[in-house]
């Protein structure tokens, strides 16, 4: 997708802090952090959003991702969130697909 900014920065026009790159898919810092730890993990390969991807292995594997970065962030045991926005009533801003990791801050009582 020539005009999807979260392409552009897996085929590397775009710069981003890369902290992960596994089996199709890539975790970057967010440009715009709303906790101490705040990664976007993705699929290298275009989907909308999570409506239009059906690889439940590659969901699967966001997920082991996310987990695994918890844990090399040292936020595991404090915890963490794991969210995905889906459509406008979601708070999808960026339409590629992606997975936020947000931790380092007491989330409790929010839920975006
Ligand atoms: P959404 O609202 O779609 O779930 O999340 C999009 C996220 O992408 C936002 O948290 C926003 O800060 C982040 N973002 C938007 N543009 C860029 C960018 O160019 N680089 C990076 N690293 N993050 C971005
Ligand atoms: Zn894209």
């Amino acid at each position: 997708m020539s005009d999807c900014i979260f392409c552009k920065i897996v085929s590397g026009e775009m710069p981003a802090t890369i902290i992960e790159e596994s089996e199709g898919l890539i975790a970057i810092k967010d440009v715009h952090p709303q906790a101490p730890v705040h990664l976007l993990i993705m699929p290298k390969r275009h989907f909308r959003s999570l409506l239009e991807c059906d690889d439940e292995a590659l969901l699967g594997r966001m997920l082991s991702m996310a987990k695994g970065l918890a844990e090399e962030q040292g936020v595991a045991a404090g915890g963490f969130r794991v969210l995905i926005n889906t459509n406008k009533d979601g708070g999808q801003t960026v339409f590629h697909l992606h997975m936020h990791l947000l931790a380092g801050r007491q989330l409790a009582g929010e839920m975006g």
